[in-house]
């Protein structure tokens, strides 16, 4: 037998080991895509075509000339592969663009898409028709379609292919997928043109037809080639991920082609020595072979290594560096997301600390391997790393790799903490700078205005007291005397920002919060608002300032009644402010039902200098916030209420020490702002 007649031998050898070992990728994998599915599709017809080639030619070998029912089997197993190339390999090429490129297909693609299948299956009807028609078995049809259309349609196969992965390689956004494709257009362009040779060379010599035969087998290896080695040196598609699937899927094509060439030695010798004899001294041959085996393929496993430790070394550096950046969700986004990345994972999550009741994570369509390890400070559990796999077991190696993560992660979290909390201080310092400075000058401003306007308004009240002044005079004294008032109490507002904590003491919290509630009915009546008061009826003595309760009750209060709209527009409503006790805290609500505060302003409204009313000097409720922090109570809003009005200011403060009931009821920690 010629050279050319074993390179094909060896052409279809690879070619089906080729995509067996895609096939066993593929379904390791298991992810639950479409695309997937494709792929596979895609993948078995190329491995049915080689498959069947291969079978025909062993079976020449060992028969001389193919028994009926093989040459069946391997005209079904090629016609059949080949009729459904085309379509799955335009199915398979669209459904990547758009599941993994994210490209939007229009509509006449996917008819296309469509049309090749039904073309597809035209041609098995075709082939059917022919056998009814000739009056021949389908077999019999199938075996003679082989002869004489098949290069035709694997032409437009090649060529097909090679269009369509032109297309994608130019959508391409990673590198090695670019390049992927620049190969695999590459390597389909060389099989359309040596199948076109052939279809061109069909009358030529033997020798010619055989040489272009062999040549179209061995360059179709190339796609299944260039795939797999894409998959494990840049894990394209995550498939290189599966390491162990990829030894194991090694070791047996190795034991297998090891075992055919057992196989055709022993057939060889079969004259001269028996066969089991010859297939015995072969497979115990093996035993020397491992000694110098291990001397090359140790350093290359060794190198392996230590590049994947150098990896997950770089990985953690990485990790360390984000963990300088202060930010404790952000770091677990970011570790979540690269050891995903790093190890082909389906899923990864950190949680911490470990959220007690929460589902263990699922690999997708729960098809993988799930691994836990804890996250352990001194010998203590403070979170949990957890990580799915797609489809194949995690390998030991990847799982040690998790461990070591996870060893190296409450450090980093210690470090990242302490780096939030020194930011923290630094922007609390500067804040709170910023305001010292903002109420000297508030201060100063407010304590020279004042005595001017004092004087301003003796002066007007003077006139006011005289009899004689004119109507139309004494209206417009009133009115700016009015307007002195008002700025007299802005400029207390701004003074009082400036001004340090009173000393706490008992303060009669029931009695003073009635007094300041009263002070305000005569602006609420101006706004038809209803000012309503509830209080035990207990005297309830708190332990604050007397004058910081009232500033926080006056503004809180204030703020409540200027929430409904003034003049014409007033439609009535109700302000409420409640007294009660809770536990060792007394608990006090200002409620009111204007138009709410939404979520957006509710994170600023207690910045100083934050209004939104024309004359307003945004102090109201970051002198309350202090106040109530000063006093050792908690604040906090609620808006909007039921009925998607209102708003809700809640304050606690501690009770003077006689007043508490021994036993603690209530939890005064929750959800509430710290003044
Ligand atoms: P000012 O009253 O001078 O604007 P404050 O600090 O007291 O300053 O209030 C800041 C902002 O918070 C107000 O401008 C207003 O937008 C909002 N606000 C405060 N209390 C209420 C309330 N009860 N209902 C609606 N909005 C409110």
């Amino acid at each position: 037998m010629s050279i050319l007649f074993y390179a094909r031998l060896i052409g279809l050898t690879a070619g089906t080991l080729v995509y067996l070992f895609l096939i066993a990728l593929i379904l390791g994998h298991r992810r639950p895509r479409l695309f997937e599915r494709l792929l596979f599709f895609l993948v078995l017809t190329l491995f049915a075509i080689y498959a069947g080639g291969l079978l025909a030619l062993n079976a020449r070998i060992q028969y001389g000339s193919i028994p009926d029912a093989t040459r069946l089997l391997c005209a079904i197993l090629i016609d059949v592969g080949t009729f459904f190339l085309l379509p799955l390999i335009w199915h398979t090429h669209v459904e990547y663009s758009r599941a993994i490129q994210r490209v939007r297909i229009k509509p006449a693609i996917w008819a296309c898409v469509w049309l090749v299948y039904l073309i597809a299956l035209g041609e098995l009807i075709g082939v059917a028709v022919v056998s009814r028609a000739r009056g021949m078995a389908f077999g019999a049809a199938l075996l003679s379609f082989a002869d004489f259309s098949l290069l035709g349609d694997l032409a437009v196969c090649a060529g097909s292919a090679a269009a369509v992965q032109w297309g994608l390689m130019r959508a391409e956004q990673s590198r090695s997928g670019k390049t992927l494709g620049k190969w695999l257009f590459s390597a389909s362009c060389f099989v359309f043109a040596i199948l076109i040779a052939r279809i061109a060379y069909a009358t030529a010599s033997p020798f010619v037809s055989e040489l272009l035969a062999t040549a179209t087998i061995v360059a179709g290896v190339v796609p299944g080639a260039l795939l797999i080695y894409f998959a494990l040196e840049h894990n394209f598609l995550e498939y290189g991920a599966q390491r162990n699937m990829v030894y194991a899927l090694s070791a047996t094509l190795l034991a297998l082609l090891y075992l055919a060439l057992v196989h055709r030695i022993s057939g060889w010798l079969a004259p001269v020595f028996p066969p089991e004899a010859t297939a015995s001294v072969l497979l115990f041959v093996l035993i020397f072979l491992f000694e110098p085996l291990e001397r090359v393929i140790g350093p290359a496993l060794h190198r392996t290594f230590r590049e994947r430790i150098e990896n997950w070394q770089r990985l953690a550096v990485d990790l360390q560096e984000q963990a300088r950046q202060g930010d404790v969700a952000r770091l677990i986004t970011h570790a979540e997301k690269r050891i995903r990345d790093e190890f082909g994972l389906a899923e990864v999550r950190i949680s911490v600390p470990r959220v007690p009741g929460q589902e263990a994570l699922k690999s997708p369509g729960g098809l993988g391997h799930v691994v836990q390890v804890p996250l352990l400070k001194d010998r203590k559990e403070i979170g949990l790393l957890e990580a799915a796999s797609t489809g194949s077991y995690l390998t030991g190696e990847t799982s040690a790799a998790l461990e070591y993560l996870a060893e190296q992660l409450p450090g980093m979290f210690d470090l990242c903490r302490l780096i939030e909390e020194k930011l923290r201080l630094e922007r609390e310092l500067a804040e709170r700078e910023r305001l010292a400075l903002l109420g000297q000058m508030a201060a100063s401003v407010s304590h020279n205005l004042r005595n001017p306007l004092s004087s301003m308004k003796t002066v007007l009240q003077v006139q006011l007291e005289k009899s004689d002044l004119p109507g139309d005079l004494r209206h417009d004294c009133e009115l700016v005397l009015g307007e002195i008032d008002r700025m007299s109490a802005k400029l207390r507002q701004l003074l009082d920002f400036a001004k340090p904590a009173p000393r706490g003491q008992r303060v009669d919290a029931v009695t003073l919060a009635k007094q300041t509630a009263a002070l305000f009915r005569h602006d609420a009546e101006r706004r038809n608002v209803r000012l309503e008061f509830e209080g035990p009826a207990e005297e309830l003595s708190a332990l604050a300032s007397e004058q910081s309760l009232s500033e926080v009750l006056s503004n809180l209060i204030l703020n409540a009644i200027e929430a409904h709209p003034n003049g014409a527009r007033a439609s009535g409503g109700c302000v409420r402010v409640r007294l009660a006790r809770q536990g060792d805290f007394l608990e006090i609500r200002v409620e009111d039902d204007g138009p709410g505060i939404s979520p957006e302003l509710r994170a600023k409204i207690f910045q100083p200098f934050f209004t939104t009313k024309a004359t307003g000097t945004g102090l109201g409720l970051s002198i309350v916030a202090r106040r109530v922090d000063e006093m050792g109570g908690t604040l906090s809003c609620e808006s909007p209420l039921d009925g998607e009005v209102g708003t809700r200011f809640r304050m606690t403060l501690p009770l003077a020490a006689d007043e508490s009931p021994t036993d603690k009821t209530e939890d005064h920690a929750n959800d509430s702002h710290r003044g």
